[in-house]
C-alpha cells in the first residue's frame, strides 16, 4: 500500500491517494475543487480503479469535486450528520471563495456512528470525531499506523468550531477520546498542513492536552 499526497483547492486542502499495487485499485480521501481531473489522470497513468472516496467531512473545501471523483468509479462514503452540507453545499457559501461551483453531492453509503470497511484488502476503522463538523469521521488503518482525522486535529492545532455547527466541547471531547486513545505511533494525516503523529499531538498541541 501507498500513500500519495496532494494539496489542492484555493485554501490548500490536503486529499489523500491510497494505492494498492497488487490489485491495481485506490481509494481517495476527500474531494478538493479540482481533485477529479488530476486524479483521473493520476490513475489513469497507474493504471489503477478507484474504487471508493472516503470523505473526512462536508465543507465545501474536502468535498466540491466529489461528484466528479464518484463518475470516476468511486463509491462515496460520508457520515450523516453532514449530509446537509453534502446535499446542499450551497449554504457554506459565504464562507467560501468566489467563482467556485456548487451541485448537490451524491453519497451512496451513510456510515453511521462507528464501524469498519474492507477495501483494497485491508481494514478501515471510521471514528465519528465531531465538532469541527456535526458529520466529521476519521478513518484509521491500523495494518498500516495511519489515520486521516480530517480537520479535527493539526499538526500544533485544531479545527475551526466558530463555523456553523462547530462546538469546542465537542471537538475537545473528539480529541481526547477518539484520537489522543490511539497508539502513540499512529501517523496522522489531517486535511490541510504537514503530518504528524498522536504522541507528538499528546506532547505539545498547544490546544488540547492529554491528562
Ligand atoms: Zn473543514
Amino acid at each position: 500500500m501507498e500513500l500519495f499526497e496532494f494539496e489542492l483547492g484555493p485554501i490548500g486542502t490536503n486529499a489523500f491517494i491510497l494505492h494498492e499495487e497488487s490489485r491495481q485499485e485506490s481509494l481517495i480521501i476527500d474531494a478538493p475543487p479540482g481533485a477529479a481531473d488530476l486524479f483521473q489522470r493520476w490513475l489513469e497513468e497507474k493504471g489503477s480503479r478507484p474504487v471508493a472516496l472516503l470523505l473526512t467531512h462536508g465543507h465545501w473545501d474536502h468535498m466540491l469535486d466529489m461528484n466528479g471523483v464518484r463518475s470516476l468509479g468511486a463509491r462515496v462514503y460520508a457520515h450523516p450528520g453532514d449530509r446537509g452540507l453534502l446535499e446542499a453545499p450551497e449554504v457554506m457559501k459565504d464562507f467560501a471563495l468566489p467563482g467556485l461551483h456548487f451541485e448537490p453531492g451524491m453519497v451512496d453509503d451513510w456510515l453511521n456512528d462507528r464501524g469498519t470497511l474492507e477495501l483494497l484488502g485491508t481494514q478501515i476503522e471510521y471514528r465519528p470525531v465531531p465538532g469541527h463538523a456535526p458529520g466529521s469521521i476519521m478513518f484509521i488503518l491500523a495494518e498500516h499506523g495511519i489515520a486521516f482525522p480530517g480537520d479535527a486535529i493539526f499538526a500544533g492545532g485544531v479545527g475551526r468550531f466558530d463555523l456553523p455547527g462547530g462546538d469546542w466541547s465537542r471537538l475537545e471531547r473528539s480529541i481526547l477520546e477518539e484520537i489522543y486513545t490511539l497508539p502513540e505511533s499512529t501517523r496522522l494525516y489531517p486535511g490541510h498542513g504537514p503530518a504528524t503523529t498522536v504522541g507528538r499531538e499528546k506532547m505539545s498541541n498547544p490546544f488540547v492536552r492529554a491528562s
